[in-house]
């Protein structure tokens, strides 16, 4: 599984240099394309066409390969093998006939904008593509409003506004999303933007809204925690001040009949406050 550049022809690997070049047969998700990658590093190699809709019978005629001891390399039109693109088919099929498949890493869209967008949020959930059509992609999105994490999207450009607007819709205005547009390419963009201002930044130059595009858009925000009264502030400062924390919060509970985790939260707040 040989990842191949997603622009900059330069980001290939040594050792994905060294795998096509020794590789008895290259699988292409386009022979046109990796035939121009190969002829950029003097590589001969013979090529084989692997696609989307050829996967499965190509799975079979590539096995065989295999089998009969050849290596196999297989590169996908940009970035990562299996991301977003074919792949996964044929590996589990060769894992399953106990072939060893060898990841060779290299370039990834997702992971390349993330690195540039300064996002401290430790967790992103990947979600590559989401549909074409409009109402089948609010769907998904409305599923996915609630998490915390950064949601890592990949869309074309006749898309992206449609694309964004839904985004906008259905997550909110308030959340930022980064635009990774023609990453490692001459025309490189990484942009945050407020998510409900992002459809008019994308208006605002027709070339923003050209080429590939990774969009990050920031995690939910956890709801806030549900105001305490001022007399049960009042109640629990007094417990507070003589007893210990979480029987402070128990019987602020008990008898104010307020929500625990709020009082909790504010016990801790008052606490800090007052050492
Ligand atoms: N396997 C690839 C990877 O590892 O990133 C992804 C392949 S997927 C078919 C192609 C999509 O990846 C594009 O539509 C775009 O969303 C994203 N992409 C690929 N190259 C990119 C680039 N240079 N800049 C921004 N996005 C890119």
């Amino acid at each position: 599984m040989v990842a191949t550049p997603i622009g900059n022809l330069r980001d290939i690997s040594l050792r994905a240099l060294d795998v096509l070049a020794r590789a008895d047969l290259i699988a292409a998700e386009d022979t046109r394309n990796t035939s121009r990658l190969l002829s950029h590093f003097a590589i001969s190699g013979k090529l084989f066409a692997f696609h989307e809709h050829n996967e499965r019978q190509a799975t079979q005629r590539l096995l065989a390969v295999l089998e009969s001891g050849k290596s196999v390399a297989l590169a996908s039109d940009a970035g990562t093998p299996g991301i977003s693109d074919p792949g996964a088919f044929l590996v589990g099929a060769a894992r399953a006939a106990g072939i060893p498949v060898v990841p060779v890493p290299g370039a990834n869209a997702a992971v390349c904008a993330l690195s540039a967008a300064g996002i401290e949020a430790p967790h992103f959930l990947f979600y590559g593509f989401l549909p074409n059509k409009g109402s089948a992609r609010r769907r998904e999105l409305e599923a996915l409003k609630g998490l915390p994490y950064t949601l890592v999207f990949y869309e074309s450009p006749h898309r992206i506004m449609d694309c964004v607007c839904d985004l906008s819709e259905v997550l909110g205005g308030e959340r930022t999303i980064t635009f990774g547009r023609e990453l490692t390419k001459v025309f490189e963009t990484v942009h945050s933007v407020r998510l409900g201002d992002a459809p008019a930044w994308l208006e605002a130059d027709p070339n923003r809204q050209r080429g590939e595009f990774v969009l990050l858009i920031s995690g939910a925000q956890p709801a806030p925690s549900e105001p305490v009264s001022e007399q049960g502030r009042r109640l629990l400062s007094a417990l507070l001040a003589e007893l210990p924390l979480k029987q402070a919060v128990r019987i602020a509970a008990e008898v104010g009949g307020e929500k625990k985790n709020a009082l909790y939260t504010l016990a801790l707040k008052l606490k800090s406050e007052h050492g």
